[in-house]
């Protein structure tokens, strides 16, 4: 099979490329380079069945011969990097979404969305089920990013009932691994550089509100389950063990042996209190649920940068 990954040179769309080709597939990757980074490919310059293409999806995609699937990573993901591309955000996730939509349409392709737990909002129902509408503040600064996600979900299942299209949705929730970029802003990473530079951990708000943090192994595992065996209701994939970010700034902080202190910054406006993913839904259907616990993955992600701050 040949696939179509949108957004391959960024943090789950270069992993979940090597995943793809470890399993067969031939895949092309495609990528603007907003958010990403060429490292992330560069072990695959020469693989035989990789092919990166440079493209903005918000344009028209050309792309020759047959085509199984169109998977739509394209997107920046973290706070600070919508915040700092809120058009281009809003862009790739319409416009963006309708043209890889689009492709797959023409070529009789499988698409599959990544998609978000912020089209939860700052949530009223804890833990999230799929069947939760969200409680999104469309005009805030974050709108930009789950308003974008909303209407690709949208889109999406238009394109399934309208034009018969078979497409998955999933609705990741904060993952975490190797070549997340070290200033991309989330705090897996922004803990742990602090941690090994010596630099106090910026704990926003009082550090008491919640998230779920997966393991990028993990994620991508359940992505390709999802995409192979799933179907077109949106389906939550998550590791459901939930921390407070206190909680995960002290981890941090054992884990590096770091001395660095820990000091409040301004909480982001409309920074959801809590987050945790209810995945009953992919556990009945498909047996999917995490194996990587905190700690351990935490040690592979600091191994990594140890080994990116030295090199
Ligand atoms: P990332 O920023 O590392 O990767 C996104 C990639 O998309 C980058 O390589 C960027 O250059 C590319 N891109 C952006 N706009 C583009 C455009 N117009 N045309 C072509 N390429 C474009 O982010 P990530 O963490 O790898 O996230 C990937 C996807 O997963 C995103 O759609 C994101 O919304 C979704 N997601 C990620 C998480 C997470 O925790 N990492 C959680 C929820 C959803
Ligand atoms: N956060 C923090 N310090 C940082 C970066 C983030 O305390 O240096 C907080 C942020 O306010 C949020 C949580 O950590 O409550 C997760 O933030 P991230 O940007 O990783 O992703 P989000 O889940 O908000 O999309």
């Amino acid at each position: 099979m040949r696939v179509l990954v949108t957004g391959a040179a960024g943090f789950l769309g270069s992993h979940l490329c090597d995943r793809l080709l470890a399993q067969g597939y031939r895949v092309v990757g495609m990528d603007n380079f907003l958010t990403g980074n060429s490292a992330n490919l560069a072990h695959l310059r020469s693989h035989p069945d990789f092919q990166l293409v440079l493209h903005d999806v918000t344009n028209f995609i050309e792309l020759e011969g047959p085509l199984d699937a169109v998977l739509h990573f394209a997107s920046p993901a973290s706070p600070v990097d919508y915040l700092e591309h809120p058009i281009p955000t809003l862009k790739v996730g319409s416009l963006g979404t309708h043209k890889a939509l689009g492709l797959a349409k023409a070529k009789g392709a499988r698409f599959l969305l990544a998609s978000t737990s912020e089209v939860y909002g700052d949530p009223l129902v804890h833990p999230q089920p799929e069947s939760y509408w969200g409680n999104v503040n469309p005009v805030g600064p974050r709108g930009v990013y789950d308003e974008a996600k909303r209407f690709a979900e949208a889109l999406t299942m238009a394109y399934h009932r309208y034009h018969g299209l078979d497409t998955r949705i999933v609705r990741i929730f904060n993952t975490y691994g190797p070549r997340m970029r070290p200033n991309d802003g989330r705090v897996v990473s922004n803990f742990i550089v602090q941690a090994l530079h010596g630099e106090p951990l910026t704990v926003y708000g009082d550090g008491s509100q919640t998230r779920s943090f997966c393991y990028v192994d993990d994620l991508v595992t359940g992505i390709v389950l999802l995409f192979e065996r799933g179907d077109a209701d949106p389906t939550n994939l998550g590791n459901p063990h939930e921390f407070t970010v206190r909680e995960l700034a002290a981890l941090v902080l054992k884990l590096t042996g770091s001395r660095s202190e820990i000091v409040e910054r301004p909480l982001p406006v409309d920074d959801p209190r809590v987050r945790q993913p209810d995945i009953g839904r992919v556990r009945e259907t498909l047996g999917w649920e995490p194996k990587v616990g905190l700690e351990e993955g935490l040690r592979r992600t600091i191994d990594y940068f140890r080994r990116l701050t030295a090199a």
